[in-house]
């Protein structure tokens, strides 16, 4: 008879395959500050991604130094947590409204602990406690209601972008800063959004990046947050954090911070 494992038994494989990964030195988590061998991969990596997305630059997650191991951050999260410590961001949400849409697990706990004054957690289809239905088209909050906005990798799941983005702007006071982190292709000049054309999951995949992305933006999406009446500023990791070695902190040196101010 063929040996069955038990879930007792890939437990146990899990967790000696994780502690021999945390005898490591060559990779670095920023969240849990934990060391190890290898982030683990999303899907199969780089190599997994479609040609077409190599070709046009896909700007976004680092699919190769995905999740940390041990406390399971993501890159992204990871990148914005050492963007908003280089920018002395951490100090400023002390007593601040803030509204974050689709809430990274991670940098939300590292942003609740700056004891924001109101900490709005929506998403459209809410998965855990404290966070409440929000639609990022139709936002259930008067104008000027948030000092900070954040809302990293949901307009390319959105239908209505401009409208998203006209509803994020309205809610923000102005003066007020929104961080929009959206994946982009560096090498397009304009989006690819062709839904008769692009009409399955595998098409999704290999043009989009995802199955449930709707497009694939192009250098035109600085356009789109900025005609929604945003001032975008990219912040490179050259220019905030050179001296962070991407690989080693499991971040994408590529991916720019959108810093998005509400003039006012
Ligand atoms: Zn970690």
């Amino acid at each position: 008879m063929l040996y069955q494992p038990t879930q007792e038994t890939v437990g146990i494989v899990r967790k000696l395959r994780r502690g021999l990964n945390g005898l490591g030195r060559r990779h670095h988590c920023c969240v849990c500050g934990r060391t190890f061998f290898r982030f683990s991969k999303f899907r199969g990596g780089w190599a997994a991604v479609s040609a077409y997305l190599h070709n046009v630059r896909w700007t976004g997650s680092d699919f190769d130094h995905f999740w940390c191991p041990f406390c399971r951050s993501h890159d992204r999260e990871r990148h914005l947590i050492l963007f908003f410590e280089r920018l002395g961001f951490w100090p400023r949400l002390e007593g601040a409204a803030i509204l974050h849409v689709a809430p990274e697990r991670r940098f939300a706990a590292r942003v609740e602990a700056c004891r924001p004054a109101r900490y709005v957690k929506g998403d459209l289809v809410p998965a855990r406690e404290g966070v409440e239905r929000l639609d990022v088209t139709a936002i259930a909050y008067p104008d000027a209601s948030f000092d900070w906005v954040f809302c990293n990798h949901v307009l390319e799941h959105v239908p209505d972008d401009a409208r998203a983005l006209s509803e994020l702007a309205r809610v923000l006071r102005p003066g007020g800063v929104a961080v929009l982190q959206t994946p982009y292709a560096a090498g397009l000049e304009t989006t690819l959004e062709d839904p008769s054309a692009v009409d399955t999951e595998e098409k999704r995949l290999a043009f989009y990046g995802q199955e449930d992305h709707v497009r694939l933006y192009g250098r035109d999406l600085f356009d789109r947050i900025r005609a929604a009446g945003f001032g975008l500023e990219l912040k490179t990791h050259g220019e905030c954090l050179a001296e962070i070695d991407a690989a080693r902190y499991g971040v994408n040196a590529d991916e720019p911070l959108f810093l998005c101010r509400k003039p006012g």
